[in-house]
């Protein structure tokens, strides 16, 4: 899932991404990916699955609840074994086919654990509608930071990476300089961080994480892969740090309510996307209340006010 595109920084986004549903392609030797057919205005073209190595392989994000996407998988693999599904986080576009394709061919099943938020809700949010979360997923295996899981002719390193979801996990293949990224780095656009789901806090931790390590390929869990990744991954943080500033620009000037907020950050929104984007600045907010340099009346909730410290 995306947040609303930002249109100064468009240029560095890529949205060029032929990949047809259901097709598998080799990207680079070892890594197939599939494109799942379920476009929108949160997936772009859809969830992409990958298979990582040749003769027995590992499926990373086998996408939602979809026989015909599952299907597509173990057209791509047949002849072949799975031995392995990981999942990078349990958001409905990407852990739920999981259940499919381990009955499928047994393979066992790795990620960081079932999903969680990232913070109790308050009581003001129990009426909430749930968001894309699939509280269904249940591992095999749970992954910690730095475990390492070998197949054949591959190695893939768990990375914890906190924000997205609180269970957000990418997947490093050292040797050969890539990773798999999941929702956390996207090329396409920047990611959802919504509370209590996602934490900017642990969002803009795993960027520093991130742009730390030396994978220069990354895959990421919808659109193209994304070449030169530390940088991009500088350039995301820099995003970040530029809307936080607009947000403490905007509270200066007295303008207090989210909606208010969003209406004057984000120009020319498309409106399937403005309660995406009322939600990412949420997360902003609540970051900079725990910093201590915005308030507001008890908790930081959608509906809070607010204003400088
Ligand atoms: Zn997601």
């Amino acid at each position: 899932m995306s947040e609303p595109p930002d249109t100064e920084d468009d240029l560095s986004f890529n949205r060029d991404f032929p990949l047809r549903p259901g097709v598998a392609e080799e990207v680079v030797p070892g890594v197939r990916r599939v494109l799942c057919d379920n476009p929108g205005p949160f997936t772009f073209t859809g969830t992409v699955s990958y298979i990582v190595g040749r003769g027995k392989v590992a499926i990373i994000d086998p996408g939602p609840d979809s026989e015909a996407h599952a299907k597509a998988l173990l057209d791509a693999v047949r002849g072949e074994t799975v031995t392995h599904i990981f999942v990078t986080h349990t958001h409905k576009d990407h852990s739920p086919n999981a259940v499919r394709i381990k009955a499928a061919t047994g393979a066992r099943v790795y990620a960081e654990g079932p999903h969680r938020a990232a913070r109790p809700r308050f009581e003001s949010e129990m009426h909430k509608p749930e968001s894309g979360a699939d509280r269904d997923f249940d591992p095999d295996v749970r992954l910690g930071d730095g475990d390492v899981v070998t197949g054949k002719g591959w190695t893939l390193e768990a990375v914890t990476t906190p924000g997205h979801t609180a269970n957000h996990m990418v997947f490093a293949w050292r040797e050969r300089g890539l990773l798999f990224a999941g929702d956390h780095i996207m090329g396409w656009s920047t990611s959802i961080v919504a509370p209590p789901d996602g934490s900017m806090t642990d969002y803009m931790a795993s960027l520093e994480k991130l742009s730390m390590r030396d994978e220069h390929l990354y895959f990421a869990g919808h659109g193209p892969e994304i070449r030169d990744a530390p940088r991009f991954v500088r350039f995301l943080a820099r995003h970040r740090r530029a809307r936080e500033a607009s947000i403490l620009h905007r509270l200066a000037k007295g303008e207090a309510d989210i909606a208010t907020l969003v209406r004057a950050i984000y120009i020319g929104l498309d409106s399937r996307l403005s309660g995406a984007a009322g939600y990412s600045v949420l997360a902003h907010l609540e970051d900079l209340v725990a910093r201590g340099l915005v308030l507001t009346d008890g908790d930081p909730i959608i509906e809070g006010r607010y204003r400088l410290a």
